[in-house]
């Protein structure tokens, strides 16, 4: 049941915060939901994403998949209801490696990523199996989990301008992308029409007396506000560990900052219907015998000879004049202060420009031509385990919704849920406990950190 007694203030409107604030006021009939952003909705981080989603997640538990498996029928389900306002489409991620010896450890991350609820595998070893391919627009695709493909003319049939060495592919089908602009503002109009007041401030404050939360202070243009909150929402993304320290709690992340590239590809090196493609092997950069020599001379290049890790990615965007080509390439995730704007990383088009055409070669023609990519992107802001944090924090009253790393986009929707669950008393699904904060409380959970594994960061 709504609570008239109850005013939430929710501090950042980014992807999380209107995510929560669509679930309480939406879905639950909150009244009194009010949203502070100091800059425009969705403009710090969320709209630097390459939007993509999947339920491929490993474990160790089953968790991370529920989740994501949650927060997608959410998103098929605001896609079914707006018309596909948001562009969901279907065509799955594809990892992809030259090394043949790559396909058991494949077969078996696939396997376990079957046990844990994402879908079943299905491997395809002759050129005549019956894979089915991803159709390039819609969601309704019934194919789930994983099919791997070990023959290479099948490979090469579905995928021809993946490099001739791919010896396998794993193609996962619940995964796409989804405009992530769109999924925001249709959630922010819709909180909005049930009277979601969205404040434009900074949070500078908030009153917690007695171990309590009573009001947040805003700035707003020189100015002080006081907002009368029962309840506070920490959703403010990059900022969140400083302004948790504010109120006394500190926060187990790291930020890492990510970039990506955007390309024209007016060479149509990528056809517009590919699915999202990855690179599973690590890799020295294609360099001719010139670049290489004087690269080598040079203290402040020679790194870039080094080999590069395995997970270069990316994805076709847009049609007809605007056909363009989004790639990352992580090869640096050392922890790094939150600064805007970003630092330039004067050799991050290059690099990525260059590892992507490891994988797709028809991209070297782009290499050092034509109009210079264009470069973005935020910051990772990550637990341990690459786990959100969702849930109530120590003072009463005050919760957070982040730590959304890479995956903030996907996760918006069962984060939204989840949160408003949290704060309205409903019954909380079985995977709320996994992204509490008061999981590192528990002794059992502190010991399996070390030996936590893979987080599934791409
Ligand atoms: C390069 C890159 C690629 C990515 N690709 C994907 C992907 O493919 N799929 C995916 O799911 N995710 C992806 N992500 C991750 C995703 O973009 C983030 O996890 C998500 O956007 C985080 O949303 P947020 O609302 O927590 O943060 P933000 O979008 O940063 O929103 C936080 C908001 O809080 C506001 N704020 C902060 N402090 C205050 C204050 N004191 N007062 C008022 N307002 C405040 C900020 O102005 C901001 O608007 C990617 C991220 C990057 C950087």
């Amino acid at each position: 049941m709504a609570n008239p007694s109850r005013k939430i203030v929710i501090c950042g409107a980014g992807i999380a915060g209107i995510a929560a604030a669509y679930y309480l006021a939406v879905e639950h009939g909150e009244g009194e939901v009010t949203l502070v952003e100091e800059g425009n909705p969705l403009s710090l981080t969320s709209d630097k994403s390459t939007e993509a989603y999947r339920n491929w997640w490993p474990g160790p538990d089953w968790a991370m998949t529920a989740y994501m498996n949650r927060s997608i029928d959410l998103l098929e389900g605001i896609a079914r209801a707006t018309g596909n306002r948001m562009n969901l489409n279907r065509r799955g991620y594809l990892f992809a490696t030259a090394d043949a010896s790559k396909v058991s450890w494949l077969q078996d991350i696939a396997q376990k990523a079957e046990a844990l609820g994402a879908g079943p595998v299905r491997v395809h070893e002759t050129a005549s199996s019956d894979y089915v391919p991803s159709p390039e627009r819609g969601f309704d695709l019934a194919l789930t989990g994983a099919d791997i493909i070990t023959d290479r003319e099948l490979i090469r049939g579905h995928f021809p301008y993946l490099t001739r060495d791919t010896a396998a592919v794993a193609h996962v089908r619940r995964a796409g992308w989804l405009s992530a602009q769109q999924l925001g503002m249709t959630m922010l109009e819709a909180a909005r029409e049930r009277g979601v007041k969205l404040v434009c401030g900074r949070v500078a404050d908030v009153d917690t007396p007695g171990g309590r939360v009573s009001s947040v202070q805003i700035e707003c243009q020189d100015e002080r506000r006081l907002l009368e909150a029962s309840h506070f929402v920490l959703a403010a993304g990059p900022m969140q560990k400083a302004l948790a320290a504010r109120i006394g709690v500190e926060l187990p992340v790291i930020a890492e900052r990510h970039q990506k590239i955007s390309i024209s590809d007016t060479g149509n090196a990528v056809p517009r219907h590919a699915p999202m493609m990855i690179w599973l092997d690590e890799q020295r950069l294609p360099w001719s015998n010139e670049e290489r020599a004087a690269l080598s001379e040079d203290d402040s290049t020679r790194w870039l000879l080094q080999k590069f890790p395995a997970g270069v990615h990316g994805r076709p965007d847009g049609t007809g004049d605007s056909k363009t080509l989004l790639v990352l390439f992580n090869y640096d995730n050392s922890p790094a202060d939150v600064v805007f704007p970003l630092p330039e990383e004067p050799h991050y088009a290059e690099i990525a420009l260059r590892g992507m055409s490891t994988m797709v070669p028809q991209l070297a023609a782009y290499i050092g031509k034509g109009a210079r990519p264009y470069v973005d992107g935020g910051y990772y802001i990550k637990t341990r385990e690459n786990r959100p944090l969702i849930g109530p924090l120590a003072i009463e009253g005050a919760y957070i919704s982040g730590a959304f790393s890479g995956f903030g986009v996907m996760a918006a929707c069962a984060g939204g849920e989840l949160l408003a669950k949290h704060i309205t008393g409903r019954a909380l699904p079985d995977y709320a406990s996994a992204f509490q904060l008061s999981r590192y409380q528990d002794p059992s959970h502190c010991d399996m950190l070390d030996s936590w594994g893979d987080g599934g960061q791409l």
